[in-house]
């Protein structure tokens, strides 16, 4: 079947377009964003909405080289709309760049930063009324997993966000799982763990909104590569990934956006 139809085929029988996040964390030059922008084929519309989060610094370098077939955000922001906060970065002036979506609540950014759920809520929020798209991380760690505590985790992390901005506030954005012991590790949950934790989630927003639960992405991250995308993009409940390492070559990430 050609590509086109497929796609077509695909976004028929799926409710949700799949997502597909390129998370470059702090990796990569001017020249690497380049090489990435002129060697990734944008000439066409990919099945999926797809995003690239270069480090803030290369948004508006990166945003300069995208096609209409393919959004810019970057990795966090401020939870401030403005102020007296040396270092940070408003929702307003990733919008002002052309940036369209924010990662909050990278568990890098909690566990190295020591970010709160709460926090991360506050920034969730803030990006939203800048009308910016954000991705909230949220996921546990191999003790959490291994105590039996996994789905509570998630859930604490997910209720924090929707106290502070209304079940139909997590519509704005996306839901990344990304169990902490996945990231980076080569360690990917299998498609059963990761396919069981996002249709929990699924119904864990049932409880709030049915319609807002069947609409909202989840997408999975944790090693996503070439070779593990299309059996995790297969489960129902995963909507995409965020994709870190797999994702500083402009090759290996063609393979997992081809894979849905
Ligand atoms: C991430 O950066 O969110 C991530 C999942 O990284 P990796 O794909 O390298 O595990």
């Amino acid at each position: 079947m050609a590509r086109r139809d497929r796609q077509v085929e695909i976004e028929e029988v799926r409710m949700r377009r799949f997502l597909i996040a390129a998370n470059w964390k702090m990796y990569g030059s001017l020249a690497m964003a380049h090489e990435f922008a002129e060697s990734f084929d944008q000439s066409v519309d990919l099945g999926a909405d797809v995003v690239l989060f270069p480090p803030a610094v290369y948004l508006s370098a990166v945003q300069g080289w995208t096609s209409e077939f393919v959004q810019v955000g970057i990795q966090d922001i401020g939870a401030a709309l403005q102020g007296a906060h040396t270092g940070e970065i408003a929702a307003s002036m990733v919008k002002d760049l052309g940036g369209s979506w924010v990662i909050v609540g990278h568990s890098e950014r909690r566990t190295d930063q020591g970010e709160s759920n709460e926090l991360v809520a506050r920034k969730f929020a803030s990006a939203v009324a800048a009308g910016l798209r954000p991705i909230v991380c949220v996921g546990e760690s191999l003790e959490q997993r291994n105590a039996g505590d996994a789905f509570a985790v998630v859930s604490n992390q997910l209720k924090a966000v929707i106290d502070l901005c209304g079940v139909t506030g997590l519509q704005q954005g996306a839901i990344a799982y990304e169990p902490l012991w996945a990231i980076g590790t080569g360690l990917t949950a299998t498609p059963d763990q990761a396919g069981q934790m996002h249709a929990a989630i699924r119904n864990l927003l049932v409880g709030f909104d049915q319609d807002v639960a069947q609409l909202v992405r989840i997408i999975y991250g944790g090693s996503v590569n070439p070779e593990n995308a299309g059996l995790l993009f297969a489960q129902e409940d995963i909507d995409g990934a965020l994709v870190g390492g797999a994702s500083l070559k402009a090759s290996s990430f063609a393979a997992v956006v081809a894979a849905i």
